[in-house]
């Protein structure tokens, strides 16, 4: 996958880290091979997910690396160069075009280089209810979360992505952005996208197949959003996979192949102003 020079990426352009929580990487690669992404595949370069490793077995860990710089790996062996990294000696994957940062977090980062910082969040660490679901969101400036943006809702990405279209809408148009949204339309339960299941019949891989169909059928919603004002730098990757019996296992928050291999990609969005 082409790595763009970040440190000219960073300062430059807005940029879109879309995390969709939980979506298993051979699910993704059927899809998008069978022409049922038609918006994802449309961005992702050549129309495929890379394979990748998650840094992490569920969320709360996943996204913390990820914050951290440690985006999901190339599935293959490294060492592999990395978009963002904070700075510290001896790190082999930082090289030319890596954005190195002095701070803890990729996002105190990107708002010390003038970016407004957006959090839409979707699954529980993300709800800001408690102490724990605050972590995350309280990286950045301005946070979003409702029950409308969570697991038990049929309609979350739709709602996620309407509140990213208002908080474009309302910043000013010389503001750089930084937005990062966590889908959980594809997090347990997900049966509700697929017509005709119900709740006694459940989650399986092919529900969770229908919810990242219900994903793509909204998602260019948002990259039009993200693009509106100039141009922008995306990434859409999954934080980790999840298991529907496979050999025994179900859920995440274990270690199973279905669990660390997850999609990615990264790309531009060309501005539309
Ligand atoms: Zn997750």
């Amino acid at each position: 996958m082409h790595r763009p020079d970040m440190n000219e990426v960073v300062g430059r352009d807005d940029l879109l880290l879309l995390t969709l929580d939980t979506l298993r990487y051979d699910v993704a690669a059927e899809l998008a091979a069978a022409g049922e992404l038609p918006n994802l595949s449309a961005c992702l370069p050549d129309g495929e997910w890379e394979k990748r490793h998650a840094p992490g077995n569920f969320t709360y860990a996943a996204h913390q690396a990820i914050f951290a710089g440690f985006l999901p790996t190339p599935a293959t062996p490294g060492p592999h160069p990395r978009l963002f990294a904070a700075r510290f000696a001896g790190s082999e994957t930082t090289a030319d075009g890596t954005f190195v940062f002095d701070s803890p977090d990729l996002v105190g980062a990107l708002a010390d280089r003038g970016y407004h910082t957006v959090c839409i969040g979707g699954v529980g660490f993300f709800n800001k209810q408690g102490a724990l679901g605050n972590v995350l969101p309280g990286l950045f400036a301005e946070s979003h979360w409702e029950p409308d943006f969570s697991v038990a809702s049929p309609h979350s990405f739709e709602a996620q992505v309407s509140r990213a279209e208002k908080v474009v809408a309302e910043l000013p148009v010389e503001q750089r952005l930084f937005l990062f949204l966590n889908a959980s339309a594809l997090h347990q339960p997900n049966w509700f996208h697929l017509p005709g299941a119900t709740r006694e019949t459940g989650d399986n891989r092919e529900t969770h197949a229908a919810a990242l169909r219900y994903i793509d059928r909204h998602v260019g919603r948002l990259f039009d959003a993200m693009r509106s004002r100039r141009r922008c730098f995306a990434i859409v990757c999954s934080d980790h996979g999840t298991a529907y019996g496979d050999d025994g296992y179900t859920g995440h928050r274990l270690g199973h192949e279905s669990v660390w291999t997850v999609p990615y990609g990264h790309f531009f969005l060309e501005s539309s102003a």
